[in-house]
Formats: structure tokens, C-alpha cells, sequence
């Protein structure tokens, strides 16, 4: 089996730190007059000076009066506060280079800064003195980073398959390369010379209990911290809010409530340092309405809940060796087998994969769920009057369009020739409705150019929710539904959204 360092030596990339960054480490490693280099390190670029001065006057270290200058910084926040900060920025700013293929890196920092203010302030909460907790979160995922920008054809197969088979992302990643991010970011952030506080964390962070003694109170929050950064950036919110009450309850006895107050005071200081960060903060909006928007029963964690969740794993644990060998044996096919070729969606078979496990966990969790069927209208007029490969732009553009304008957590596909769906999962009808005539308008106004000739297409669209029907609903009546519902659409005139009514 490949060792983490063959994997580097053959394949990887690993990026060298930034060389600010050493300065700094090298400044606090010496124990005399650390401050003052590491203060002149600082000022040496003044956009630096000025980013960690703010962040010391953020909400996320609550000082009562203005700071000013970084002595009077470091007097209030310690020197370790202070290195960590400009840390994050010079390792952040290093990895911000636009050129990294079809790597979302503002989405990948938005979700890391997400995670060390988690980190922070769980820490806070639960009064760990544990300086290097933000670093260590920002840095959790940096094994992703450097796994997909090495391999990204490979990574992209993890992530597909992760999806249909819902096993967590480290099995994932072991079965492709034979060992995970974590490791990757071990072995990486020693090779940078970063000390053992922010390594072992991170290593442990999807497994807390294996990690020494002295690190497993800051893995177990580095943890959480990421359940929690999924919350506002990842797909199924409301089902990781869950996940994240019992955890925080199982570690620190924490109230629904309580854990409710946390993730939303999360939510607010994430905004506050990705804008100093100067990344989009994306759609984090404040958690409660997350929790309403979902228009779910959030009652108390009942038993039954942890106990579904414990047969999963179980069930999960006895068909991984199956599966093992049966995914090495179509990992090649299976790289094919779910993209369209021409639009770059994911395909038909893919599609049927995913939702059944969306079904699944709609009617596990008790969570709606809408699917949309999408048709462009006269398509074949397209073909005729522009030619083929006019009608092939056609499509990949409308692809785009839909992705753009989806949530992260909607799931696009290619069903077939001009057809496409769109999964929403915790999606209600209201919701969903809202969603299908962006989409329809999006598409209607994207003016398609051929030589000099300007056109445009529109598209129906039908939309059936698993709160229409009755419970225990197969996912082929959805699609059923969905069917008739576009079919009224084009029957009403087209490029229109209708929905099916019982
Ligand atoms: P309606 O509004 O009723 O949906 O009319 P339509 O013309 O879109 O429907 P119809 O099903 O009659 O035609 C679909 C056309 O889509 C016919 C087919 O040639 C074209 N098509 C299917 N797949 C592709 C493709 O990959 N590329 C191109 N250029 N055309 C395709
Ligand atoms: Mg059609
Ligand atoms: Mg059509």
C-alpha cells in the first residue's frame, strides 16, 4: 500500500509555506523578544498590520476599548493570539491564486474560516485554553486542497462516489490514495515545521478519540467546529444541526438551546472575519432562519434518532468490505459513468443513485424534498434551424445557467437528450416554486448568439414534492409526478413552472 510519503514523492504537489509564515514561526519559537520580531514581521507589510489590528478589534476577541497598535494588541490578546492571526491571513492570502483549475477555493475558505471561528469560540465555550484552535481549523481541510489540486480527476471520483454511497469522506479518500486529508495535512503542516498543538488536532479531527490524551479536547472540538461550519456551508443543514446537538450535548452536556445560541453567534463572527479575510460570505444567514426556513419540529433529540444513526453505522461497517473491493473494481468505469460527456452534469444513473439516497433520508429525517423536471421547449426547431452542434452549445450553456443559480445543495443532472432534473433536498414546494421560475426566467433571458443571428430558448419545468403525496413514497412516483407536471406545462403554453397536484 502507498505510504502517505510516496503518494507526495510520486504524485503530489506540495506547496512550500509561505515564507512570511516561517518568519513568524521562527519569531515565537525564540523565547526571548518574540513579540518584537514578530512585530516587526507584521509591520513589515503594512496591509498585514492593518488586517490583524481589525481582527483584534473584532467581536471574536469582545475587547472593551479600541486597540491601536500591536504592542497594546499583544498586552491584551498574548503573543500567541496575535501570531496565530497574521498566521491565518499570510497561509490564506498564499492559497488565493485564482489559476487552481476547478477548485472552488473561495468556497474552500469560506467553509475553513467558517471552522476556525467555530473552533475559537467552542473552545470559549467550553473553556479549553487552546491558542492555536483557530489555525488549527482554518487548517483542518487544507489536506483537501492540496489532494485536489494535486489530482483533481482522481478527487472529483471520491467525491462522486462519497455522494452515492454516503460513507464519510476519509473512507472515501483511503479507498482512492490510502489515507486521507488528515494525514495529507499532517504530513504536510510538518514539513512546514508548524508544532505538534495544531498537527495532532487536525489529524485526529475525524477521530478524536485516537488522538493523545493532551490533543483530544482540542480534535473533539476541531470536530464539531466542522459539523457546525457545515451547517452554513455544506448540504443537509438541518440534519447537521442535529448531528451537532447530540454531539455537543454527548461531549459537554450542552442544551438544545444553548447549541442553538452558539451556532447563530457563529454564524455572525464568520460574516465579520470573512469579510476581513475579504472572502464573499456566501449565503450564511442567521441560523434560526435556516432552522425555519427547513419548517421542521426541532423538539428535543428523541432516542430514536441515535439509535437510526447507530443501526446506519452498523449497517455502513458490514457492507464497507463489500464495497471496497467492489468500488476498486469500478473506480475506472465508475470516473465515466457519472458525468454527461458533453455538459460536464452529472448523468442520468447518477441521478437515480442520488436521489434514492435523498428519498431515504428525506423520509429518515422527516424533511421535504422537491424534484424539478426540466424540458427545453422546441428544442428540435434549435437543431433545425441552427444545426446540431449550435443545439450541443445549447445545452451546455443552459447546464451552466442551472448550475449557477442552484444552492449548493441542489443536485443538477443531465436526464437525458434536452431534459435535465434538479434534487432540492429540505426543499419545500413553496421553496422550490420560487427556485424553478428563477431558473426558468435565468434561462428565458440568456440571449444564444449563432453567427449573427441572437435567439434565445425557454424551458418548462414540472415540480412535484414529497410533501404533495403520501408517506412512504417511492422515488419512481416522484419522478412520475414530476413527469405529469411538466407535461401540464407544456400542455399550458410552455415556458412556465406547474407543479403536480394530487
Ligand atoms: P417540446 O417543447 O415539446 O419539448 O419540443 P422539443 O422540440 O423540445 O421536443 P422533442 O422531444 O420533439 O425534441 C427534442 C430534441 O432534442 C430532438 C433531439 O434531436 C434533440 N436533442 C436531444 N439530445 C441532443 C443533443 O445532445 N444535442 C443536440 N444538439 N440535440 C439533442
Ligand atoms: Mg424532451
Ligand atoms: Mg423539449
Amino acid at each position: 500500500m502507498t505510504t502517505v510519503k510516496e503518494l507526495f514523492d510520486e504524485k503530489v504537489r506540495l506547496p512550500s509555506p509561505p515564507a512570511i509564515a516561517l518568519k513568524i514561526l521562527e519569531a515565537v519559537r525564540q523565547e526571548d523578544n518574540s513579540f518584537e520580531d514578530l512585530a516587526q514581521i507584521i509591520m513589515s507589510d503594512p496591509s498585514l498590520a492593518i488586517r490583524v489590528l481589525t481582527v483584534a478589534n473584532s467581536s471574536l476577541y469582545g475587547l472593551s476599548q479600541p486597540v491601536t497598535s500591536l504592542s497594546q494588541a499583544t498586552g491584551l490578546i498574548g503573543t500567541d493570539a496575535l501570531k496565530n492571526i497574521a498566521l491565518s491571513f499570510v497561509i490564506v492570502q498564499e492559497f488565493q491564486n485564482p489559476s487552481q483549475g476547478s477548485f472552488d477555493l473561495e468556497y474552500f475558505w469560506r467553509r475553513s474560516v467558517t471552522t476556525a471561528v467555530a473552533a475559537d469560540v467552542l473552545g470559549n465555550a467550553v473553556k479549553h485554553n487552546d491558542q492555536d484552535l483557530f489555525v488549527s481549523g482554518l487548517l483542518q481541510d487544507i489536506g483537501i486542497l492540496i489532494l485536489f489540486l494535486s489530482l483533481p480527476e482522481d478527487y472529483t471520483t471520491v467525491l462522486d462516489g462519497k455522494r452515492v454511497s454516503g460513507e464519510n469522506l476519509c473512507t472515501a479518500e483511503k479507498k482512492q490514495f490510502s489515507c486521507d486529508h488528515t494525514e495529507i495535512a499532517s504530513y504536510l503542516l510538518t514539513t512546514w515545521n508548524l508544532p505538534e498543538s495544531i498537527r495532532e488536532p487536525i489529524r485526529n479531527s475525524h477521530s478524536p478519540q485516537e488522538a493523545k490524551e493532551l490533543h483530544k479536547k482540542s480534535a473533539t472540538i476541531l470536530e464539531c467546529a466542522d459539523k457546525i461550519s457545515a451547517i452554513y456551508h455544506g448540504l443537509h443543514s438541518t440534519s447537521k444541526a442535529k448531528d451537532v446537538r447530540t454531539a455537543l450535548d454527548i461531549n459537554w452536556g450542552f442544551s438544545a438551546e444553548k447549541v442553538d445560541e452558539l451556532i447563530d453567534i457563529i454564524g455572525d463572527r464568520s460574516r465579520e472575519i470573512l469579510d476581513l479575510f475579504a472572502i464573499d460570505p456566501g449565503k450564511i444567514k442567521p441560523f434560526s432562519l435556516i432552522m425555519q426556513e427547513a419548517n421542521e419540529e426541532l423538539g428535543a433529540l428523541n432516542l430514536s434518532y441515535e439509535q437510526i444513526v447507530m443501526e446506519l453505522k452498523q449497517a455502513k461497517q458490514n457492507s464497507e468490505q463489500l464495497a471496497r473491493e467492489l468500488q476498486l473494481a469500478n473506480l475506472n468505469l465508475k470516473k465515466l459513468a457519472y458525468r454527461d460527456g458533453l455538459t460536464g452534469l452529472y448523468n442520468k444513473r447518477y441521478f437515480h443513485k442520488v436521489f434514492t439516497t435523498e428519498m431515504e433520508r428525506s423520509l429518515r429525517y422527516k424533511l421535504p424534498l422537491t424534484l424539478l423536471l426540466l424540458d427545453i421547449d422546441f428544442f428540435k426547431d434549435v437543431n433545425d434551424t441552427y444545426g446540431h452542434p449550435v443545439g450541443d452549445k445549447v445545452l451546455v450553456i443552459v447546464s451552466n445557467i442551472l448550475l449557477r443559480l442552484v444552492r449548493n445543495s441542489d443536485i443538477v443532472a443531465r436526464y437525458g437528450g434536452e431534459e435535465f432534473t434538479v434534487i432540492l433536498p429540505e426543499t419545500g414546494t413553496k421553496g422550490a416554486t420560487v427556485l424553478a421560475q428563477r431558473l426558468r426566467r435565468g434561462i428565458a433571458q440568456e440571449q444564444l448568439i449563432s453567427g449573427d443571428q441572437t435567439f434565445s430558448v425557454t424551458v418548462s419545468i414540472g415540480l412535484a414534492g414529497t410533501n404533495l403525496v403520501q408517506k412512504d413514497l417511492h422515488p419512481d412516483t416522484l419522478i412520475e409526478c414530476s413527469d405529469q407536471a411538466l407535461y401540464k406545462a407544456k400542455q399550458n403554453g410552455r415556458n412556465r413552472v406547474e407543479q403536480f397536484i394530487i
